[in-house]
């Protein structure tokens, strides 16, 4: 069964092709700057000679409809297309950042679903129209096929509400859903899943702190496969310092420097979403690779910012060793988790007091399935790299056996 998975940033859109009876990516594809001047293409057929093909696209590309169309013609081209007609996708998988206290797991998508997700873009208003343009493009190019949302948020919906209560007037949770919803559920949920192969172990048996540690990072507590806490929040500012976000700051800061600096509330967005971080904090860059190069040799703001996020990230992981009671995995995931031997080496030796090591030798390991940890180490040290697509694709194909058997 080929199953198309599509991700709809604000003027991006990604999309893989998998043939999901071996797993397998077919094809992957990004179209860059939808609704402004000069966007940008990338496709490749996996396997073939030419790899990645790159190319400025001639004409405007208006909307996400208007992507969608582009990149079918990319997949149904004769020379390196993965399908022949659109009816060979059975099934789309749509990632949504926000379903809101609405979805607890992955749906089908109909005019009930979409009119609660346009209802849910208030919390999300960069995020969830997007997608949901994304959705209304899909189902009118690929009218025979079943449409999936997979949410970001779905994931972390199993918190109790003394994890996701902020400490501010109920009625405002009432009236405008103010809470924490937390992000990366997909990813979480996915490296779990893959952290009972290592452990040998099911999911009803195991304590998981996973750290997502990319350009955005989060932290999750994960109990018998059920998220209990997360680092992000109402939104994905809060937290540990990510890239260019804050994470967690005290909430007078925003109102301090909207007085003293006569900032507007798009300019604190700016400002704490693109500006902070660990980019704000070097003055360098968002890019851990380029805060190592600058830290090396001598860059005293590079080697703070990554001291900050190292500390930051500690103090998540040692809280929810409290809340767990416990762990038996520390999932290391996304692009420095993966990567950065050097950044997970530096979180571990905060680990020491109870006893956690890694392995030096086993940790200089990039982008690969492994324990890193030392045999005598209380609970398992685990990098697994993450797969959202593959996840979103998994639980589009579950949906649709579900509804229309496992014939297909
Ligand atoms: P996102 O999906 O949030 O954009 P990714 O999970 O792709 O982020 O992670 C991107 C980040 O991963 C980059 O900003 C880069 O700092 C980091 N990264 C990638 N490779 C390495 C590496 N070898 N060492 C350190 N950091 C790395």
């Amino acid at each position: 069964m080929k199953v198309l998975v599509i991700n709809c940033g604000s003027s991006s859109l990604k999309y893989q092709v998998f043939n999901m009876s071996k797993e397998e990516v077919l094809a992957r594809g990004e179209i860059e700057r939808i609704g402004i001047d000069n966007p940008r293409s990338r496709y490749e057929k996996m396997g073939a000679k030419e790899g990645l093909k790159e190319a400025l696209i001639e004409k405007v590309i208006s909307n996400h409809k208007h992507a969608i169309k582009f990149a079918v013609d990319n997949l149904v081209n004769e020379e390196d297309g993965v399908i022949k007609e659109l009816n060979e996708i059975k099934a789309v998988g749509h990632r949504i950042v926000h379903g809101g206290e609405n979805f607890f797991s992955s749906v089908i998508i109909d005019e009930e679903v979409l009119k609660v997700l346009e209802r849910c873009s208030n919390l999300a208003p960069l995020h969830n129209p997007p997608n949901i343009a994304g959705i209304k493009g899909t189902q009118e190019i690929f009218a025979n096929s079943v449409q999936v949302g997979v949410f970001d948020t779905a994931f972390h919906q199993s918190m109790k509400k003394k994890s996701y209560l902020y400490g501010i007037p109920y009625e405002l949770y009432e009236k405008y859903g103010l809470r924490k919803y937390g992000f990366h559920g997909t990813s979480h949920k996915y490296v779990a899943k893959r952290a009972t192969l290592l452990l040998e172990k099911p999911l009803s048996e195991l304590k998981l702190i996973s750290c997502h540690l990319g350009n955005g990072a989060s932290i999750c507590a994960i109990d018998k496969g059920k998220s209990v806490d997360t680092s992000m929040g109402f939104t994905p500012l809060e937290g540990v310092v990510m890239g260019s976000r804050s994470g967690d700051i005290d909430p007078t800061i925003v109102t301090f420097l909207q007085e003293k600096e006569e900032l507007s509330t798009k300019e604190i967005n700016e400002l704490l979403n693109n500006n902070s971080g660990v980019l704000g904090l070097s003055g360098v860059s968002n890019d851990f690779r380029d805060l190592q190069l600058e830290a090396n040799k001598g860059n005293q703001r590079a080697k703070i910012a990554l001291d900050v996020f190292v500390y930051r990230v500690v103090k998540f992981i040692g809280s929810y060793i409290m809340v767990l009671g416990g762990v038996d995995g520390l999932i290391f995931t996304a692009g420095v988790g993966e990567n950065s031997p050097y950044i997970r080496e530096k979180i571990v030796d905060y680990l020491n007091y109870v006893g956690v090591k890694i392995d030096r030798n086993k940790n200089q390991i990039k982008g690969e399935e492994k324990d890193i940890s030392t045999q005598d180490s209380p609970f398992r040290v685990l990098v697994i790299p993450t797969n959202e697509e593959l996840m979103i694709a998994r639980e589009t194909v579950e949906l649709y056996n579900w509804k229309f058997g496992d014939k297909n």
